[in-house]
């Protein structure tokens, strides 16, 4: 048995646990192993039952005596009683609504239980604990509890995995592996950075003796995981730097005469961007830049500038947008656009294959495109799943989307060694803390300005007593002739994208709002379960302004720019993330008239009252970026998750400090080894980032 066993070949793993532990993403010894407990119950001040007294937190360890389930008279709640017992007494236990516990809670069981101490003459004569917190143990983990001080890990709970399973098993697999795994980390830096040695910190995160070992140990693996993606990406960065780009020069003149040919007059922070991003096109390594703009910033005239000047140096741009009805939208305001200009402008979608305004095929488009006489192909990620080889491609352009690893862009070009520059753009402001990890790689351009003359968007949370005066508002202003976007959010947690769930939401919705609500306007609907064409025409009949209301799911998330769309209502607000009701919000304001964004709420709880208010103050996209990074943490947050860091240590990705000195050690140890040849486990361990990574 290595670190690389299967865990279903490890004793006590057999198929049924297997599948709830493959669930988990946890396939080897080794992932079980790193398998961290998200935190510790402290059994180690236990109070003899003899000296509870009420309105004390207490913990206490006995066996239980008796246990019965009550049906209260008016049948509204089941009463679980029971009566647990030590050797200085004994005391009356009550839960609420949880007759199941009698199955597992038998007499003769022994158990650990932490809660409040209550005095209430309602249900029990003398003190009892009121739903306290419960832990089965076992003879031998009684033994352990003494020996570990009383520290018992807590997992993150799992449909049928118990931590106290996990405990049974993880404790034989840590001692056997403690003498023979290998510490990825050099020695010198732990030194430095007085770390615990791997064997140590696995034995001490999963039981340790001690509160201080446990933040030691944690420690430890915060240190390693960021230290990780520190090396990850500066080798990224390294690797960009020793591979070839085409040089495009900038080209002053035609860069003017586009910038005059402009409705408007670009902020300085355009100009700023714009200016770097062309100056990185003229260097002979590929660009690694972001583009980072609020919503309505105008970022797409900047990259439309970089694909000018390339397709006047003579080489092609492919330019990526995440949706077809964004293709499509930028396909036709880039062809408007560019139109004096003389270059030929393709799309490409799943469904749709356009030149120069007109339909074509998919063959005759891919042959033009491997030919050299598309200028600016604009498309979906059907681009590189479609096998689309360019014949000289220089530049690619992501919408709203943020990473492409270097590969998937060479695969693009059909010259070797190649690597095309990227510009992707984001209205998502990513916070510091991760642009100096997991977004390190890159370089950033940002827009901190918008267009001049924006009328802030006046934003109100609505509760339900308040939606038939909302929805009154939104007839008189649909009379004046404004349009409105209904958003609504999945009903289940989210799986993929496209949700059936959330195209049910979608069609509920639409059904109340066109039959009860607006029976009188034209309401429409718009989901990814549309065919290509329904959506076509669903898009069409909101731009054109003969669709008064647009009910949709997520997808009108990034960037559609209808300017007389004012209105905005998100349903279940509470749902969303800070950054994503932000996003959804920048589609509307974008004309001259004063818009509304009403944010739907049937949640009374504090926290998210709080977090939705937050909302109605700011409309920094920045700001609430920060906001949301503080109150939800890192993983839900730009493909966080995909990294695999431990929850356990994910609030270490807010950590600045430990961000910049594993940065430091990071670049360290790459100038003296840039290939980590003499780090073998080091590179093991950034290889299998590779592997998870990138796929975005
Ligand atoms: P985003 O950064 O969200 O992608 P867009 O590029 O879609 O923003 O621009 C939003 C709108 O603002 C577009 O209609 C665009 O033409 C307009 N716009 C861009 N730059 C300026 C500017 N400097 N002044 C006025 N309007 C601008
Ligand atoms: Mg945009």
């Amino acid at each position: 048995m290595n670190l690389n066993t299967p865990v279903e070949k490890t004793p006590r793993v057999g198929p049924q646990y297997q599948k709830k532990l493959n669930r988990l993403g946890i396939k080897t010894v080794s992932d079980l192993l790193f398998h961290f407990p998200h935190r510790y119950e402290d059994f180690s001040n236990l109070t003899p039952i003899a000296e509870v007294k009420p309105d004390e937190k207490v913990c206490i360890q006995g066996k239980i005596l008796e246990i019965q389930n009550i049906i209260t008279r008016k049948r509204r709640f089941v009463l679980t009683k029971a009566e647990v017992e030590d050797e200085s007494g004994a005391i009356k236990i009550i839960w609420f609504n949880r007759p199941y516990l009698v199955d597992s809670l038998k007499p003769g069981v022994s158990v650990c239980l932490a809660g409040k101490a209550a005095l209430n003459k309602k249900y029990f004569p003398g003190v009892y604990l009121s739903s306290p917190a419960y832990e089965k143990i076992s003879e031998s983990e009684k033994k352990a509890l003494i020996h570990t001080g009383g520290l018992i890990p807590v997992y993150p709970e799992t449909e049928g995995l118990s931590s106290r399973w996990l405990r049974y098993i993880l404790r034989p697999l840590l001692a056997k592996f403690k003498k023979t795994i290998k510490d990825p980390l050099p020695e010198a830096i732990k030194n430095e950075n007085n770390l615990l040695p791997l064997n140590k910190a696995l034995w001490q995160i999963h039981f340790p003796d001690s509160n201080d070992l446990a933040n030691q140990a944690r420690k430890r693996f915060s240190f390693q995981e960021i230290f990780f993606i520190q090396l990850n990406v500066l080798m990224e960065k390294l690797r960009l730097k020793q591979k070839q780009a085409i040089q495009i020069p900038l080209n002053l003149e035609i860069t003017k005469d586009f910038v005059q040919s402009l409705p408007f007059k670009l902020t300085d922070a355009q100009r700023k961007s714009s200016w770097q991003i062309l100056k990185d096109l003229e260097k002979p390594r590929p660009m690694n830049r972001l583009l980072e703009g609020d919503v309505g910033s105008g970022k797409t005239v900047i990259a439309v500038m970089a694909a000018l000047n390339t397709a006047k140096a003579g080489f092609q741009t492919a330019f990526m947008a995440p949706t077809e009805i964004l293709a499509e939208q930028h396909f036709k305001s880039i062809s408007s656009a560019l139109k004096g200009f003389g270059f030929k402008i393709g799309l490409l979608t799943r469904t749709n294959y356009k030149t120069a305004n007109r339909k074509t095929t998919k063959e005759k488009l891919v042959e033009q495109i491997k030919n050299g006489k598309v200028d600016i192909l604009i498309g979906t990620h059907a681009l590189i799943q479609q096998d689309v080889k360019f014949k000289n491609l220089a530049l690619v352009i992501l919408d709203e989307q943020h990473r492409f690893g270097i590969e998937q862009r060479a695969k693009l070009c059909q010259q070797k060694n190649i690597v095309p520059h990227l510009l992707s753009m984001t209205a998502t402001p990513i916070p510091r803390t991760l642009t100096l990890t997991i977004y390190g790689d890159l370089d950033l351009s940002i827009l901190d300005e918008l267009p001049k003359g924006r009328k802030k968007i006046i934003t109100k949370l609505v509760r339900p007593k308040g939606r038939d005066k909302t929805y009154e508002f939104i007839r008189s202003e649909v009379k004046k002739g404004k349009q409105v976007f209904v958003i609504c959010p999945r009903i289940e947690p989210r799986q993929t994208s496209n949700d059936w769930s959330e195209v049910a939401a979608v069609k509920e919705e639409y059904e109340k709002l066109s039959k009860k609500v607006f029976p009188k306007l034209k309401v429409r609907m718009l989901h990814g379960k549309l065919k290509s064409k329904e959506k076509q025409q669903v898009m069409k009949g909101f731009k054109s302004g003969k669709t008064n209301v647009l009910v949709s799911t997520s997808v009108v998330e990034v960037g559609i720019d209808i300017k007389n769309a004012t209105i905005m209502i998100i349903e279940g607000a509470e749902r969303f993330g800070l950054a994503q009701l932000h996003q959804f919000r920048g589609r509307i304001g974008r004309g001259k008239d004063q818009s509304y964004c009403f944010l739907f709420t049937s949640t009374a709880e504090i926290r998210t009252t709080r977090r939705l208010q937050a909302l109605l103050k700011s409309n920094d996209g920045f700001e609430l970026a920060e906001k949301d990074l503080a109150i939800r943490g890192p993983g839900d947050m730009f493909g966080v998750r995909q990294w695999g860091i431990p929850d356990l240590i994910m609030a270490s990705l807010k950590d600045v400090e430990l961000i910049e000195r594993t940065r430091l050690h990071a670049k360290q140890v790459l100038q003296q080894d840039p290939n980590l040849k003499k780090h073998p486990l080091l590179a093991d361990r950034i290889k299998q980032f590779g592997k998870t990574i990138h796929l975005e």
